[in-house]
């Protein structure tokens, strides 16, 4: 994705453009479809050039709670500012970017790679409300109950160990502790 200086000097209003999804498979990246769409804007200031927009990234990921693949499109809103002033570029920002004089093209390419490694890195949870697996047997909870928590109210062991449970605290509080 590159900006050409005499296009940045007229200024950019909400132009479309598409990345390949195809060249972040090596890295095990994986989309659901074949272009990452974007929208930027760029205006000129007196210290160089201000671009923003948004892009939208189709990822394909699997929950880390219920292991299933879903589809999570991600709106990643993006400001860069390209300057070769060095008091801005000293400011800690990682958003305020080098361009030299002599540059005639900015190419934005690495910077939406960073953006869309960033995003993948964040938590993946299919839906806030998942059940995720039981930890038991591997159910997927979301698909329906499995038999685990059922056999378990069920069991007439389970009064017992009630039963267990309270004597154990009647000889605690009583002091007596098993032999
Ligand atoms: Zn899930
Ligand atoms: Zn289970």
């Amino acid at each position: 994705m590159k900006l050409y200086r005499t296009e940045l000097d007229k200024g950019i209003s909400k132009k479309l453009f598409d990345i390949d999804t195809n060249q972040f498979q090596l890295d095990e990246l994986n989309f659901y479809e074949d272009t990452i769409k974007g929208e930027l804007s760029a205006e000129r200031s007196s210290n160089g050039y201000h671009i923003s927009g948004t892009i939208y990234i189709p990822f394909e990921q699997t929950c880390d709670r219920c292991l299933t693949n879903y589809h999570n499109l991600k709106n990643v809103e993006f400001n860069f500012w390209f300057t070769d002033e060095n008091e801005l570029l000293q400011d800690d920002s990682d958003d305020v970017l080098y361009l030299s004089k002599n540059d005639d093209e900015i190419d934005l390419k690495t910077l939406f790679r960073e953006l869309i490694f960033l995003e993948e890195q964040m938590k993946h949870i299919c839906s806030e409300d998942c059940k995720g697996l039981c930890s038991n047997c591997g159910t997927n909870l979301n698909e329906g109950n499995c038999r685990c928590s059922t056999e378990e109210k069920d069991s007439p062991w389970k009064e017992l160990k009630i039963l267990q449970g309270t004597a154990l605290n009647i000889r605690r509080k009583n002091g007596i502790t098993k032999s």
